[in-house]
């Protein structure tokens, strides 16, 4: 167990600044933490290069978030999504004590803030009714990381956090209970979790949970303490080719793209096969965000099929469009070089939230 520590938010916002493009995995304009530290101590996480060795040891539990946040909250746009998905979990144990979480939920609630959530603890079913109360006045999604349905690898990767079946029973219960869920297949680590045989397993278990939908992306090595770390784990695994970065990295901080495209395809074939979408589906946030904020999404989302399907030309103009739409100032002509133009049109001509 770690140490915890009441604190005080420090000098600063507790929302981080807004994105210059929407998050297109977890629909957000905003990104807020809630613990500072977290007791699960993934070694693959991100969170180890942003703290000292005293990520999983201290947590920081600042008392005063959610009334900074309400302050805060007064010059966001109520179309605009927040995302607590930044270097902690929120329900870690922590939670069972302080609650700060439930009370930063209801901060939100309050507002009518459309939130989305990543966490790997059942924790949140403790709040599954103030999560319908969110998502019947604005939108609340939950997400959980998964890594893979092995319990002995997982066990292995992620030892602290609650096993994959617990998960995705948890997907399974907030779904039956209104909520949206997604799962974020957070990060694919090339010879530990990208074979055929376990992404079919991973997507096969999320379709049985009924998730709504699935994002993964690839293992991020962004700097030389994250590679010894990442060294560590394929040490303890077992033993991996010289030629992992070599031939898969090439001493870049993320995959070789022949690597991706192959890789993408094959989770594309399986969730199609499956009828597991790869974003989250349109009918989750229409009309819960801001019109530029849907409209948006639909074109990041429409560009990562482009790109899937070889359309790279096409994958161009609606990232390019999409961020025009976000930043607020679409060019009708410009929006109808899409073949999502009548959509558009439609979203857009609705009178921004908030
Ligand atoms: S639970 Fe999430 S935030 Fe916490 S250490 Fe694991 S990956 Fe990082």
């Amino acid at each position: 167990m770690a140490y915890y520590i009441r604190d005080f938010v420090s000098a600063g916002p507790v929302l981080s600044p807004r994105r210059p493009t929407i998050n297109e995995f977890f629909l957000s304009s905003y990104t807020l933490n809630i613990y500072t530290g977290c007791e699960l101590g993934c070694p693959y996480c991100d969170s180890w290069l942003y703290s000292d060795r005293l990520l999983n040891e201290i947590v920081r539990v600042p008392l005063d978030l959610p009334q900074r946040l309400a302050a805060e909250l007064e010059q966001v746009d109520r179309g605009d999504l927040i995302a607590i998905t930044a270097l902690s979990d929120p329900y870690q144990p922590v939670e069972q004590t302080y609650r700060l979480t439930r009370q930063t939920l209801q901060v939100l609630a309050d507002r009518g803030q459309p939130t989305l959530l990543l966490t790997k603890s059942a924790l949140v079913l403790e709040d599954v009714a103030l999560l319908q109360r969110m998502n019947e006045q604005s939108l609340a999604v939950v997400m959980t990381t998964l890594l893979t349905v092995d319990p002995r690898l997982a066990e292995r990767l992620e030892g602290k956090a609650p096993p994959p079946a617990l998960r995705l029973e948890m997907l399974a219960t907030l779904r039956r209970a209104g909520i949206p869920v997604g799962v974020a297949l957070l990060p694919i680590m090339p010879y530990v979790n990208d074979t055929d045989s376990a992404i079919r397993s991973l997507l096969r278990a999320c379709a049985e949970a009924g998730v709504d939908f699935v994002v993964w992306d690839y293992l991020h090595i962004t700097n030389e303490r994250h590679r010894v770390r990442i060294n560590e784990i394929l040490a303890r695994l077992g033993s991996y080719p010289v030629s992992y970065y070599r031939d898969i990295y090439r001493n870049q901080p993320t995959v070789q793209p022949l690597y991706r495209q192959d890789r993408d395809s094959e989770f594309l074939t399986r969730c199609d096969g499956l009828a597991v979408e790869t974003r989250a589906p349109h009918r989750i946030y229409a009309g819960k965000l801001s019109p530029h904020n849907e409209a948006s999404l639909l074109l990041k989302h429409a560009a990562f099929r482009d790109r899937a399907a070889g359309r790279e030309r096409m994958a161009v103009l609606h990232r390019e469009l999409a961020d025009v739409v976000y930043a607020g100032t679409p060019d009708d002509a410009a929006l109808r070089t899409s073949p999502l133009y009548p959509t558009l049109r439609q979203v857009l001509g609705r009178t921004d939230a908030g």
